[in-house]
Protein backbone atom coordinates (compact mmCIF):
# COMPACT_ATOMS: atom_id res chain seq x y z
CA UNK A 1 0.00 0.00 0.00
CA UNK A 2 2.99 2.19 0.22
CA UNK A 3 3.74 2.20 -3.37
CA UNK A 4 7.78 2.47 -3.08
CA UNK A 5 7.97 0.98 0.31
CA UNK A 6 9.28 -2.85 1.07
CA UNK A 7 7.26 -3.00 3.68
CA UNK A 8 8.37 -7.16 4.14
CA UNK A 9 11.51 -5.66 3.83
CA UNK A 10 11.05 -3.40 6.70
CA UNK A 11 9.49 -5.82 9.05
CA UNK A 12 12.45 -8.24 8.17
CA UNK A 13 14.80 -5.77 9.21
CA UNK A 14 13.76 -5.01 12.65
CA UNK A 15 13.26 -8.10 12.84
CA UNK A 16 17.08 -8.71 12.43
CA UNK A 17 17.98 -6.18 14.58
CA UNK A 18 15.98 -7.68 17.65
CA UNK A 19 17.36 -11.06 16.80
CA UNK A 20 21.01 -9.33 17.04
CA UNK A 21 20.50 -7.90 20.89
CA UNK A 22 18.43 -11.34 21.55
CA UNK A 23 21.48 -13.66 20.37
CA UNK A 24 18.40 -15.52 18.57
CA UNK A 25 19.38 -19.04 16.81
CA UNK A 26 19.98 -18.88 13.15
CA UNK A 27 17.34 -21.39 12.91
CA UNK A 28 14.98 -19.77 15.28
CA UNK A 29 15.64 -16.39 13.82
CA UNK A 30 14.63 -18.28 10.03
CA UNK A 31 11.35 -19.48 11.45
CA UNK A 32 10.33 -16.07 12.63
CA UNK A 33 10.75 -14.13 9.42
CA UNK A 34 8.80 -16.58 7.39
CA UNK A 35 4.71 -16.73 7.89
CA UNK A 36 3.81 -20.25 8.58
CA UNK A 37 0.88 -20.32 6.59
CA UNK A 38 -0.24 -17.72 2.78
CA UNK A 39 -3.73 -18.08 1.54
CA UNK A 40 -3.66 -16.66 -1.67
CA UNK A 41 -7.52 -16.70 -2.79
CA UNK A 42 -8.82 -15.56 -6.90
CA UNK A 43 -12.73 -15.71 -6.68
CA UNK A 44 -15.49 -14.68 -8.62
CA UNK A 45 -18.49 -12.14 -8.11
CA UNK A 46 -21.38 -11.87 -10.08
CA UNK A 47 -21.77 -7.45 -10.02
CA UNK A 48 -25.02 -5.62 -9.92
CA UNK A 49 -24.87 -5.18 -13.85
CA UNK A 50 -24.62 -9.22 -13.90
CA UNK A 51 -20.98 -9.31 -15.07
CA UNK A 52 -18.33 -11.52 -13.04
CA UNK A 53 -15.11 -10.01 -11.67
CA UNK A 54 -12.37 -11.77 -10.51
CA UNK A 55 -10.64 -10.57 -7.46
CA UNK A 56 -7.21 -11.54 -5.46
CA UNK A 57 -7.49 -11.67 -1.94
CA UNK A 58 -5.06 -13.23 1.09
CA UNK A 59 -4.90 -14.16 4.43
CA UNK A 60 -1.38 -14.92 5.91
CA UNK A 61 -1.00 -16.19 9.51
CA UNK A 62 2.40 -15.56 10.60
CA UNK A 63 2.83 -17.77 14.17
CA UNK A 64 0.77 -19.24 16.28
CA UNK A 65 3.21 -20.20 19.16
CA UNK A 66 1.52 -18.26 21.48
CA UNK A 67 -2.22 -18.69 20.46
CA UNK A 68 -4.52 -18.80 17.96
CA UNK A 69 -3.58 -15.97 15.31
CA UNK A 70 -5.05 -12.97 15.13
CA UNK A 71 -5.61 -9.58 12.67
CA UNK A 72 -7.47 -7.73 10.16
CA UNK A 73 -8.83 -7.87 7.42
CA UNK A 74 -7.61 -4.82 4.74
CA UNK A 75 -9.28 -3.96 1.85
CA UNK A 76 -7.46 -1.39 -0.57
CA UNK A 77 -6.51 -1.45 -4.13
CA UNK A 78 -2.73 -1.83 -3.36
CA UNK A 79 -2.58 -5.01 -1.30
CA UNK A 80 -0.35 -7.43 -2.06
CA UNK A 81 0.96 -10.82 -0.32
CA UNK A 82 3.86 -9.50 0.99
CA UNK A 83 2.57 -6.68 2.42
CA UNK A 84 -0.11 -8.80 4.47
CA UNK A 85 2.96 -11.15 5.20
CA UNK A 86 4.65 -8.01 6.86
CA UNK A 87 1.52 -6.73 8.61
CA UNK A 88 0.86 -10.50 9.87
CA UNK A 89 4.76 -10.40 11.31
CA UNK A 90 3.77 -7.38 12.80
CA UNK A 91 0.79 -8.65 14.88
CA UNK A 92 2.45 -11.21 16.10
CA UNK A 93 4.86 -8.87 17.83
CA UNK A 94 1.91 -6.44 18.60
CA UNK A 95 0.10 -9.43 20.44
CA UNK A 96 3.56 -10.58 22.30
CA UNK A 97 4.63 -6.80 23.85
CA UNK A 98 1.52 -6.43 25.25
CA UNK A 99 0.83 -9.82 26.63
CA UNK A 100 -2.65 -11.35 25.21
CA UNK A 101 -2.77 -14.89 23.94
CA UNK A 102 -2.66 -14.44 20.10
CA UNK A 103 0.03 -14.96 17.56
CA UNK A 104 0.02 -12.51 14.32
CA UNK A 105 -1.92 -12.68 11.02
CA UNK A 106 -3.48 -10.69 8.58
CA UNK A 107 -6.00 -10.75 5.68
CA UNK A 108 -6.68 -8.59 2.64
CA UNK A 109 -8.48 -8.09 -0.56
CA UNK A 110 -7.14 -5.83 -3.71
CA UNK A 111 -10.27 -3.59 -4.36
CA UNK A 112 -11.40 -0.20 -4.43
CA UNK A 113 -14.91 -0.38 -2.42
CA UNK A 114 -15.44 3.18 -3.56
CA UNK A 115 -16.42 1.35 -7.16
CA UNK A 116 -18.34 -1.32 -5.60
CA UNK A 117 -22.04 -0.81 -4.00
CA UNK A 118 -22.63 -1.89 -0.73
CA UNK A 119 -24.68 -4.96 -2.34
CA UNK A 120 -21.41 -5.92 -4.16
CA UNK A 121 -18.91 -5.34 -0.87
CA UNK A 122 -21.30 -7.93 0.73
CA UNK A 123 -21.11 -10.47 -1.64
CA UNK A 124 -16.83 -10.03 -2.22
CA UNK A 125 -16.86 -10.47 1.74
CA UNK A 126 -19.04 -13.59 2.28
CA UNK A 127 -17.16 -15.13 -0.86
CA UNK A 128 -14.01 -13.90 0.57
CA UNK A 129 -14.95 -15.33 3.70
CA UNK A 130 -15.93 -18.14 2.55
CA UNK A 131 -12.85 -19.14 0.65
CA UNK A 132 -10.51 -18.40 3.78
CA UNK A 133 -12.83 -20.45 6.00
CA UNK A 134 -10.85 -23.23 5.46
CA UNK A 135 -8.33 -21.52 7.94
CA UNK A 136 -9.97 -19.39 10.38
CA UNK A 137 -12.38 -20.68 13.13
CA UNK A 138 -12.58 -18.73 16.38
CA UNK A 139 -9.78 -21.32 18.19
CA UNK A 140 -7.69 -21.12 15.70
CA UNK A 141 -7.78 -17.81 13.37
CA UNK A 142 -9.65 -14.56 14.67
CA UNK A 143 -9.92 -11.63 11.50
CA UNK A 144 -10.75 -7.69 12.45
CA UNK A 145 -11.33 -4.64 11.14
CA UNK A 146 -8.55 -2.71 9.65
CA UNK A 147 -8.38 -0.53 6.45
CA UNK A 148 -11.37 -0.17 4.34
CA UNK A 149 -13.30 -2.82 6.40
CA UNK A 150 -15.44 -2.36 9.66
CA UNK A 151 -18.10 -3.66 11.73
CA UNK A 152 -20.81 -4.10 8.93
CA UNK A 153 -18.24 -6.39 7.72
CA UNK A 154 -17.94 -8.12 10.04
CA UNK A 155 -21.21 -9.02 10.59
CA UNK A 156 -21.22 -10.18 7.27
CA UNK A 157 -18.27 -12.63 8.30
CA UNK A 158 -19.62 -13.97 11.27
CA UNK A 159 -22.68 -14.49 9.72
CA UNK A 160 -21.36 -16.44 7.04
CA UNK A 161 -18.92 -18.95 9.14
CA UNK A 162 -21.81 -19.34 11.10
CA UNK A 163 -24.03 -20.55 8.17
CA UNK A 164 -21.33 -23.16 7.14
CA UNK A 165 -21.53 -24.21 11.05
CA UNK A 166 -25.34 -24.15 11.40
CA UNK A 167 -24.81 -22.28 14.97
CA UNK A 168 -23.72 -18.49 15.76
CA UNK A 169 -19.90 -18.17 16.27
CA UNK A 170 -19.67 -14.92 17.74
CA UNK A 171 -16.19 -15.94 18.40
CA UNK A 172 -14.63 -15.97 14.92
CA UNK A 173 -14.24 -12.68 14.32
CA UNK A 174 -14.07 -9.29 16.48
CA UNK A 175 -14.80 -5.46 15.82
CA UNK A 176 -18.28 -6.81 15.39
CA UNK A 177 -21.06 -4.08 16.10
CA UNK A 178 -22.31 -4.56 19.82
CA UNK A 179 -25.70 -6.09 19.37
CA UNK A 180 -24.17 -9.13 17.82
CA UNK A 181 -21.81 -9.95 20.39
CA UNK A 182 -19.10 -6.80 20.15
CA UNK A 183 -17.71 -5.11 22.88
CA UNK A 184 -18.30 -1.63 24.13
CA UNK A 185 -15.48 0.90 23.14
CA UNK A 186 -14.14 -1.45 20.23
CA UNK A 187 -14.58 1.19 17.87
CA UNK A 188 -12.90 3.61 19.67
CA UNK A 189 -9.80 1.02 21.52
CA UNK A 190 -6.87 1.80 18.91
CA UNK A 191 -7.48 5.50 19.06
CA UNK A 192 -7.63 5.62 22.84
CA UNK A 193 -4.70 3.44 23.13
CA UNK A 194 -2.84 5.99 20.83
CA UNK A 195 -3.14 8.35 23.39
CA UNK A 196 -2.77 6.83 26.35
CA UNK A 197 0.71 5.82 24.52
CA UNK A 198 0.95 9.76 23.80
CA UNK A 199 0.07 10.66 27.42
CA UNK A 200 2.80 8.15 28.91
CA UNK A 201 5.63 9.04 26.16
CA UNK A 202 4.83 12.78 27.06
CA UNK A 203 5.57 12.34 30.42
CA UNK A 204 8.55 10.04 29.48
CA UNK A 205 9.80 13.57 27.83
CA UNK A 206 9.06 16.28 30.01
CA UNK A 207 5.85 17.41 27.68
CA UNK A 208 2.57 18.15 28.62
CA UNK A 209 -0.50 16.89 26.02
CA UNK A 210 -2.32 19.61 27.84
CA UNK A 211 -1.59 22.65 25.00
CA UNK A 212 0.94 20.24 23.09
CA UNK A 213 0.34 20.75 19.02
CA UNK A 214 -0.76 17.99 17.39
CA UNK A 215 -0.78 16.59 13.97
CA UNK A 216 -2.81 13.60 12.63
CA UNK A 217 -2.30 11.74 9.37
CA UNK A 218 -5.24 9.72 8.83
CA UNK A 219 -8.68 10.53 9.65
CA UNK A 220 -10.18 7.08 9.46
CA UNK A 221 -11.46 5.45 12.73
CA UNK A 222 -7.81 5.66 14.28
CA UNK A 223 -6.89 9.19 13.31
CA UNK A 224 -10.13 10.57 14.04
CA UNK A 225 -10.80 8.85 17.09
CA UNK A 226 -6.92 9.66 18.38
CA UNK A 227 -7.38 13.43 17.38
CA UNK A 228 -10.97 13.64 19.08
CA UNK A 229 -9.16 12.21 22.20
CA UNK A 230 -6.43 14.37 22.24
CA UNK A 231 -8.37 17.42 21.91
CA UNK A 232 -10.52 16.25 25.12
CA UNK A 233 -6.59 16.07 26.82
CA UNK A 234 -6.51 19.95 25.89
CA UNK A 235 -4.22 19.13 23.12
CA UNK A 236 -4.33 21.39 20.23
CA UNK A 237 -5.01 19.95 16.83
CA UNK A 238 -3.53 21.94 14.37
CA UNK A 239 -3.55 19.85 11.27
CA UNK A 240 -6.02 16.84 10.10
CA UNK A 241 -5.30 15.07 6.65
CA UNK A 242 -7.57 11.84 5.19
CA UNK A 243 -6.57 10.05 1.93
CA UNK A 244 -8.02 13.40 -0.39
CA UNK A 245 -5.31 15.60 1.10
CA UNK A 246 -4.65 17.71 4.86
CA UNK A 247 -5.76 21.29 6.41
CA UNK A 248 -3.73 23.21 8.68
CA UNK A 249 -4.64 25.61 11.24
CA UNK A 250 -1.79 26.69 13.60
CA UNK A 251 -4.76 27.70 16.00
CA UNK A 252 -6.40 24.21 15.80
CA UNK A 253 -9.11 22.55 13.99
CA UNK A 254 -12.36 21.77 15.59
CA UNK A 255 -12.28 17.70 15.40
CA UNK A 256 -15.63 17.55 15.94
CA UNK A 257 -17.06 19.05 13.70
CA UNK A 258 -15.20 17.89 11.29
CA UNK A 259 -15.45 15.08 11.43
CA UNK A 260 -19.59 14.93 11.86
CA UNK A 261 -19.33 17.31 9.04
CA UNK A 262 -16.47 16.67 6.32
CA UNK A 263 -15.38 13.31 6.82
CA UNK A 264 -17.04 11.02 3.96
CA UNK A 265 -17.90 13.55 1.40
CA UNK A 266 -16.17 13.82 -1.69
CA UNK A 267 -13.78 16.61 -1.15
CA UNK A 268 -13.33 15.33 2.37
CA UNK A 269 -11.77 17.64 5.00
CA UNK A 270 -10.60 20.07 2.87
CA UNK A 271 -13.82 21.24 2.34
CA UNK A 272 -13.42 22.78 5.98
CA UNK A 273 -12.50 26.48 4.86
CA UNK A 274 -11.22 27.92 7.86
CA UNK A 275 -7.48 26.39 7.19
CA UNK A 276 -5.00 26.22 4.83
CA UNK A 277 -5.04 23.34 2.69
CA UNK A 278 -2.07 20.89 2.68
CA UNK A 279 -1.05 17.60 0.94
CA UNK A 280 -0.30 14.61 3.03
CA UNK A 281 3.23 14.96 2.46
CA UNK A 282 3.71 18.92 3.84
CA UNK A 283 1.50 17.92 6.73
CA UNK A 284 3.78 15.49 8.40
CA UNK A 285 6.63 18.49 7.57
CA UNK A 286 4.17 20.98 10.23
CA UNK A 287 5.64 22.73 13.13
CA UNK A 288 3.74 20.30 15.91
CA UNK A 289 5.42 18.83 19.40
CA UNK A 290 3.31 15.60 18.47
CA UNK A 291 2.69 13.98 15.09
CA UNK A 292 0.64 11.33 14.88
CA UNK A 293 0.93 9.19 11.48
CA UNK A 294 -2.31 7.52 11.40
CA UNK A 295 -3.03 6.42 8.01
CA UNK A 296 -0.96 3.90 5.78
CA UNK A 297 2.78 2.17 5.78
CA UNK A 298 6.05 3.72 4.61
CA UNK A 299 5.40 7.74 5.07
CA UNK A 300 8.44 8.52 6.46
CA UNK A 301 11.09 7.64 4.92
CA UNK A 302 14.97 8.77 4.65
CA UNK A 303 13.62 11.58 2.11
CA UNK A 304 11.72 13.33 4.82
CA UNK A 305 12.60 12.34 8.18
CA UNK A 306 14.85 15.12 8.90
CA UNK A 307 12.46 17.43 8.15
CA UNK A 308 9.74 16.15 10.90
CA UNK A 309 9.83 18.79 13.61
CA UNK A 310 7.48 17.30 15.82
CA UNK A 311 9.56 16.35 19.24
CA UNK A 312 7.53 12.95 19.75
CA UNK A 313 6.30 10.52 16.96
CA UNK A 314 3.35 8.01 17.81
CA UNK A 315 2.65 5.52 15.04
CA UNK A 316 -1.49 4.77 14.91
CA UNK A 317 -0.78 3.22 11.37
CA UNK A 318 0.99 -0.02 11.47
CA UNK A 319 5.02 0.68 9.71
CA UNK A 320 4.77 4.27 8.82
CA UNK A 321 8.22 4.58 9.21
CA UNK A 322 10.88 3.03 7.99
CA UNK A 323 14.15 1.59 9.26
CA UNK A 324 15.93 4.52 7.62
CA UNK A 325 14.18 7.00 8.88
CA UNK A 326 14.15 5.61 12.78
CA UNK A 327 18.42 6.13 12.45
CA UNK A 328 17.71 9.56 11.16
CA UNK A 329 15.13 10.21 14.26
CA UNK A 330 17.45 8.78 16.62
CA UNK A 331 20.47 10.40 15.35
CA UNK A 332 17.85 13.76 16.00
CA UNK A 333 16.68 12.68 19.40
CA UNK A 334 13.12 12.66 18.05
CA UNK A 335 11.42 9.84 20.69
CA UNK A 336 8.86 7.31 18.68
CA UNK A 337 6.63 5.08 20.16
CA UNK A 338 6.23 2.26 17.93
CA UNK A 339 3.24 1.11 16.30
CA UNK A 340 3.42 -2.28 17.63
CA UNK A 341 2.92 -0.90 20.95
CA UNK A 342 1.20 2.21 20.34
CA UNK A 343 -1.58 1.15 17.85
CA UNK A 344 -2.30 -2.27 19.90
CA UNK A 345 -5.57 -0.52 21.56
CA UNK A 346 -7.42 -2.07 18.88
CA UNK A 347 -6.40 -5.94 19.32
CA UNK A 348 -6.10 -5.40 23.07
CA UNK A 349 -9.85 -4.62 23.05
CA UNK A 350 -10.36 -7.69 20.18
CA UNK A 351 -8.97 -10.22 23.21
CA UNK A 352 -11.94 -8.55 25.11
CA UNK A 353 -13.95 -9.01 22.59
CA UNK A 354 -13.38 -12.78 22.34
CA UNK A 355 -13.08 -13.44 25.44
CA UNK A 356 -16.89 -12.13 26.33
CA UNK A 357 -17.79 -14.08 22.82
CA UNK A 358 -16.55 -17.10 24.91
CA UNK A 359 -17.89 -16.68 28.08
CA UNK A 360 -21.49 -15.49 26.82
CA UNK A 361 -21.15 -12.85 29.49
CA UNK A 362 -20.60 -9.24 28.63
CA UNK A 363 -18.80 -6.15 30.12
CA UNK A 364 -19.42 -2.54 30.55
CA UNK A 365 -17.53 -0.22 28.66
CA UNK A 366 -15.71 1.75 31.60
CA UNK A 367 -14.45 -2.04 32.48
CA UNK A 368 -13.20 -2.53 28.71
CA UNK A 369 -11.32 0.84 28.91
CA UNK A 370 -10.16 0.93 32.69
CA UNK A 371 -8.15 -2.48 31.54
CA UNK A 372 -7.43 -1.56 28.13
CA UNK A 373 -5.47 1.65 29.60
CA UNK A 374 -4.16 -0.86 32.65
CA UNK A 375 -2.58 -3.07 30.24
CA UNK A 376 -1.22 0.18 27.62
CA UNK A 377 0.54 1.14 30.96
CA UNK A 378 1.90 -1.58 31.73
CA UNK A 379 3.64 -2.48 28.39
CA UNK A 380 4.70 1.20 28.05
CA UNK A 381 6.39 0.98 31.58
CA UNK A 382 7.97 -2.47 30.43
CA UNK A 383 9.09 -1.33 27.37
CA UNK A 384 10.75 1.57 28.71
CA UNK A 385 12.80 -0.33 31.07
CA UNK A 386 13.96 -2.75 28.19
CA UNK A 387 15.22 0.37 26.00
CA UNK A 388 17.15 1.80 29.41
CA UNK A 389 17.98 -1.79 29.83
CA UNK A 390 20.22 -2.05 26.46
CA UNK A 391 20.26 1.32 25.47
CA UNK A 392 17.95 1.39 22.28
CA UNK A 393 15.43 3.45 20.66
CA UNK A 394 12.05 2.14 21.67
CA UNK A 395 10.62 0.85 18.37
CA UNK A 396 13.80 -2.00 19.14
CA UNK A 397 12.63 -2.48 22.71
CA UNK A 398 9.54 -3.61 21.90
CA UNK A 399 10.62 -5.78 19.39
CA UNK A 400 12.80 -7.15 21.79
CA UNK A 401 10.17 -8.01 24.64
CA UNK A 402 7.72 -9.52 21.69
CA UNK A 403 10.32 -11.46 19.66
CA UNK A 404 11.52 -13.08 22.65
CA UNK A 405 8.56 -14.07 24.48
CA UNK A 406 7.77 -15.68 20.56
CA UNK A 407 10.91 -17.19 20.59
CA UNK A 408 10.37 -18.50 24.24
CA UNK A 409 7.13 -19.87 23.38
CA UNK A 410 8.68 -21.68 20.27
CA UNK A 411 11.35 -23.69 22.22
CA UNK A 412 9.34 -24.60 25.18
CA UNK A 413 7.08 -26.17 22.82
CA UNK A 414 9.44 -27.56 21.32
CA UNK A 415 9.75 -28.34 17.44
CA UNK A 416 7.43 -30.45 16.05
CA UNK A 417 7.52 -33.86 15.29
N1 LIG B 1 -6.34 -4.28 12.40
C1 LIG B 1 -5.99 -3.94 13.75
C2 LIG B 1 -4.48 -3.92 13.92
O1 LIG B 1 -3.73 -3.77 12.96
C3 LIG B 1 -6.72 -4.77 14.78
C4 LIG B 1 -6.50 -6.24 14.72
C5 LIG B 1 -7.40 -7.05 15.66
O2 LIG B 1 -8.13 -6.45 16.44
O3 LIG B 1 -7.32 -8.26 15.58
O4 LIG B 1 -3.97 -3.99 14.99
Amino acid sequence: MSTHVDVLGMAREQLAIAADYLDLDSGLHQVLSHPMRQLVVNFPVVMDNGEVVCFEGYRVQHNSSRGPTKGGIRYHIDVDVHETTALAMWMTWKCAVVNIPYGGAKGSVKVDTKQLSLREIEKLTRRYATEISIILGERSDIPAPDIGTNGKVMAWIMDTISMQKGYTVPGCVTGKPVDLGGSLGRVEATGRGVIVATEEAAKSIGMNLGGAKVVVQGFGNVGATAAKIAEEHGAIVVGISDAVGGIYNPKGLPVAELTAKYSGRDGGIREYADAQAVTNAELLELPCDILIPAAISGQITKDNADKIKAKLVVEGANGPCTPEADRIFKDKGLFVVPDILANSGGVIVSYFEWVQDLQNFFWEEDQVNERLTKILRHSYAHVEATMKQYGTDMRTAALIIGVKRVADATVRRGIFP
